[in-house]
């Protein structure tokens, strides 16, 4: 039985024992997505943003990080590697950076597409027009949080962005037939448990194949810096209450998760998720990378990267996907 009552899901956010909410979600992964963990080789390719957002440590205002964008020639060549260590998606993330014009952005789109994985774009907002050349360069999936479906709060803390543009973008996105993928952050200042309900009836409403929740952890170059910020729990329980209401998507086990837990992951692994994203780039663009504080860089090799989480996701008897892992929609 899917879930769609408002103060059911208030009450699985807010009152059942987390354990409880962690194991009937697990339960409906495995009945609805099966035991497999599809891997995904996340390249962060350019860490400069227009936007300002209060939480994020990228944000524009933020004069203390280095930023850095590689080269068309070098994400082509990370992808390659990551294919060739086994990765079958290559997702291409970036602050919202214009330099990656259109014509960038395509070439190197058909370049990885030759490689014969599956490419999902993670860059912001662009024009209808972008998006359709991105997809017809071969783009398969698009990734872009709607954060929080709290309008007043989404405009406190992204200023100078458009709730309605960006609920727009996704719509675009939807409609040129890419896989969409979005999400939410909970532990937000001034973010309630009615509102984190609403947010997941909206991915739900809108029909999304891909989800992600993501604790809000204050970054200490950002206005935000001495909030409270979201707990692993809110974050498990978000996601794993997703996993009952559209139990078929691809659920990430974000590595925000991961930074407030050694084990973040593997937990989430076992309470909804089945897709994770280990980071592809090399460990000197990893650092610069810093959304949030403590974020999990690669610090190894992305081949010694993936046998590690290879070896914890086997370790708790799960297996990894073998094919490309897009959306299998059940009837
Ligand atoms: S959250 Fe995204 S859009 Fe906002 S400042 Fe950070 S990188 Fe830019």
């Amino acid at each position: 039985m899917t879930i769609t009552d408002k103060d059911q899901i208030i009450r699985l956010l807010a009152e059942t024992p987390a354990e409880d909410v962690y194991r009937m979600a697990d339960e409906v992964r495995h009945n609805n997505v099966g035991d497999e963990v599809h891997l995904r080789g996340l390249i962060e390719f350019s860490n400069v943003c227009r936007n300002d957002c209060l939480y994020c440590g990228l944000r524009r205002s933020n004069l203390a990080v280095k930023r850095y964008r590689m080269s068309e020639d070098e994400v082509i060549a990370i992808a390659r590697r990551a294919a060739d260590i086994g990765f079958m998606t290559i997702v291409l993330q970036s602050g919202e950076d214009l330099y990656y014009t259109r014509e960038r952005m395509c070439k190197i789109i058909k370049e990885i597409k030759r490689l014969n994985v599956a490419v999902t774009l993670s860059i912001g907002e662009r024009t209808a027009d972008d998006y359709r050349a991105f997809r017809d360069a071969g783009a398969d999936r698009y990734l872009m949080r709607i954060e929080t479906t709290d309008r007043d709060l989404y405009h406190r803390l992204d200023p100078g962005m458009s709730w309605q543009k960006r609920y727009d973008c996704l719509m675009t996105i939807k409609d040129l037939g890419y896989e969409l993928g979005s999400g939410i952050m909970v532990g937000l200042p001034g973010q309630t448990t009615e509102s984190i309900a609403d947010d997941l009836l909206f991915l739900s409403h809108i029909g999304i194949d891909m989800a992600g929740i993501g604790p809000f952890i204050p970054h200490p170059a950002t206005p935000l810096a001495n909030e409270a910020g979201g707990t692993l729990e809110l974050a498990l329980r978000t996601m794993a209450v997703m996993r009952l209401m559209m139990p078929d998507i691809n659920i990430p086990a974000t590595t925000a998760m991961e930074s407030l837990h050694p084990e973040g992951r593997i937990m989430a692994l076992q309470a909804g998720a089945n897709v994770v994203m280990p980071n592809v780039n090399d460990a000197d663009y990893s650092r610069l990378y810093e959304l949030y504080p403590g974020k999990q860089a690669a610090h190894r090799s992305p081949a010694i990267g993936r046998s590690s989480i290879v070896a914890k996701i086997e370790a708790i008897g799960r297996t990894i996907g073998t094919g490309q892992g897009g959306h299998k929609k059940k009837a």
